[in-house]
């Protein structure tokens, strides 16, 4: 029986996780269940699961979140944007494994989080779809050496589109994701190709990769969830229908597989497709790895800004291309400093997001 911490419980990924953890109740239970502010979703899945801590951050008291990781195996930190980065931290200084959906915590923290899991042996597995497509084509053995990693991006629902189109789509269309069933900030992202940027980041501080050595394509179909190449010249891929269950359930269980999806069935997918990234129209992609080549503060302020811009789009406050000017504009006026503790990163997203906001003007 594996016991589940699982913070950002009501998110897509947290009930995603659950519905694993009613499929399997033989092997997992939930020791905690924490979310930012959805009660009544919080206390259906506490009569449902009864786990021992329950955690309503917007309420909740210091002392009752200090027992968040006691009774766990693994923590599942599934919270989104900057706010899950203090539980991945909490998490690992209370020497739990870290199931890692929120890509952020590697983003913006990534210093501190690879050093501190370091320093008190904590494993974290990547549950983002192209991390774990990574992990499972290295055979979960994360010092196999490899020459390059090749992230595949659906393309969001954006791809193809002129410069001129994009000035005029709106939140709904970029919600209507073509493959992927997420959040709304991770659709936006997508839309925006921020999220690939994110996940770049991702790769260099999982698997120690530089920067060089990380790229990314675009395939629509989203079967093929990532690559590895070796020097060879091979590449190992790992494929599946788009499903997170997947790499969730995987998380949870590495190296064992339990049933999840349907075998994919090649013939009826009958064409992959692989497209360069069209990196001139999606600027963010480009300003996500401008800020991670220069590490320090800046992934966190690239991160607050974007957090406070994709929020204003989805609101109808600001156009599509304003969120890239926006995140530029507060990368331009950032003086980077170095990373070098959770409170140097809570001020630069502080700061970042403050900027953000005075840039938008409606
Ligand atoms: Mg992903």
């Amino acid at each position: 029986m594996k016991r589940i911490a699982c913070i950002g419980c009501t998110g897509n990924i947290g009930k995603q996780t659950a519905q694993i953890v009613r499929e399997h109740p033989e092997r997992f239970a939930f020791s905690a269940l924490a979310c930012e502010k959805n009660a009544a979703l919080l206390e259906a899945m506490q009569n449902e699961f009864h786990p021992e801590v329950c955690y309503l951050e917007s309420v909740g008291s210091e002392a009752e979140r200090s027992r968040l990781f006691d009774g766990c195996d693994i923590a599942l930190i599934a919270a989104s944007g900057f706010a899950g980065l203090k539980y991945t931290l909490q998490a690992i200084r209370a020497g739990k494994t870290v199931a890692l959906a929120n890509k952020e915590s590697l983003v913006c923290g990534g210093e501190i989080v690879t050093a501190e899991a370091k320093k008190h042996g904590v494993e974290i597995v990547p549950v983002d779809s192209e991390h774990s497509a990574i992990f499972q084509s290295l055979s979960f053995r994360r010092g196999t050496c490899f020459s390059e990693l090749v992230l595949t991006a659906s393309g969001g629902p954006f791809f193809g589109k002129s410069r001129e189109e994009l000035n005029r789509v709106t939140a709904a269309d970029a919600l209507k994701h073509p493959t992927w069933d997420m959040g709304a900030k991770v659709t936006i992202d997508s839309a925006t190709l921020l999220n690939k940027g994110y996940e770049v980041i991702e790769a260099k501080w999982l698997y120690g990769a530089d920067f060089s050595q990380i790229k990314a394509v675009v395939h629509p179909e989203s079967i093929v969830h990532s690559l590895v190449y070796f020097k060879d010249g091979a590449a190992l891929a790992q494929l599946a229908y788009p499903d997170m269950r997947l790499p969730i359930q995987l998380a949870l269980t590495y190296p064992e597989r339990l049933p999840c999806l349907k075998p994919l069935d090649l013939a009826a997918v009958g064409a992959l497709h692989f497209y360069p990234l069209p990196e001139e129209n999606f600027p963010c992609f480009s300003l996500a790895l401008q800020a991670g080549r220069a590490g320090g503060i800046l992934p966190a302020a690239l991160n607050g800004a974007a957090e406070v811009a994709v929020k204003a789009f989805l609101l109808g406050r600001i156009g599509f291309p304003a969120i890239a000017q926006i995140i530029e504009g507060v990368l331009s006026d950032t003086v980077n400093g170095k990373a070098d503790g959770f409170e140097a990163l809570a001020e630069a997203d502080g700061r970042a997001r403050a900027a953000a906001e005075g840039k938008i003007h409606v």
